[in-house]
């Protein structure tokens, strides 16, 4: 009857989705989880204040303390916070681990100099202003006479 079960289990699992089930028992062994405590609850604390994380000056990063009365500033280039943590070598700390992960679901307006999350900004295709590539927030694309991907 094995056979049988695993028929049945493979038809509710709709076309074309993998089946998680079977996903994640081989996952964990396969690719073990190396995320330090301090990276996992930086990215948590990064998607929960992404607004209240933003960069002030080349490297340099304000982030508020987890319970938010607080804020460090972290320069990624250093690796350095001004919170009391003291990561062993080749860790961050949170802040620093949020500000990397803000870094990186981010990018610079080429208009207006303001960070966007990547879904935020289009692409330049055409534009007597722009370089073609150059990111736009929709603001900036709307006042150019950018064509955009
Ligand atoms: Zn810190
Ligand atoms: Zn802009």
């Amino acid at each position: 009857m094995a056979s049988t079960s695993i028929a049945h289990r493979a038809r509710t699992v709709p076309a074309g989705e993998p089946d998680l089930e079977h996903v994640s028992t081989i996952v964990p062994r396969a690719f073990p989880l190396r995320l330090s405590a301090r990276l996992q609850r930086g990215i948590t604390l990064a998607e929960e204040r992404f607004e209240e994380i933003v960069r002030i000056a080349p490297y340099v990063w304000e982030v508020p303390s987890c319970s938010g009365d607080r804020r460090y500033i972290v320069d990624l280039k250093h690796a350095s916070c001004t919170c009391p943590d003291r990561p062993p070598e080749g860790e961050r700390c949170l802040h620093a681990s949020a500000a990397a992960w803000v870094k990186a679901k981010t990018a610079t307006c080429s208009g207006c100099s303001e960070r966007f999350r990547h879904r935020e900004l289009f692409e330049v295709q055409e534009s007597l202003t722009y370089f073609e590539s150059d990111l736009l927030c929709r603001e900036c694309w709307q006042g150019s006479d950018a064509e955009v991907l």
